[in-house]
């Protein structure tokens, strides 16, 4: 079973909580900011996501969406 997570960046806040939560590292900080200022997360080898949902549960934003893949 794959994963894949979608985040909205401009709901993020770049606590990063998603980043601490992902058993798999694959998030980080981007380069940039949003439009309130904030850095927001991104994915990194987005093919290494399981769908754990972990980051989803984390993320006090609920900026993160997430679907499997069978
Ligand atoms: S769903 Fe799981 S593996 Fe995928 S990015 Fe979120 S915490 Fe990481
Ligand atoms: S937990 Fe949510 S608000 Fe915090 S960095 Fe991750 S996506 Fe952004």
């Amino acid at each position: 079973m794959k994963g894949k997570i979608e985040i909205n960046r401009e709901l993020c806040k770049g606590c990063t909580f998603c980043i601490t939560a992902c058993p798999k590292k694959i998030i980080r900080l981007s380069a940039g900011f949003n439009n309130s200022g904030y850095i927001p997360a991104v994915v990194d080898e987005m093919e290494q996501c399981t769908g754990c949902a972990m980051c989803a549960e984390m993320c006090p934003e609920v900026a993160i969406e997430v679907w499997l893949e069978e």
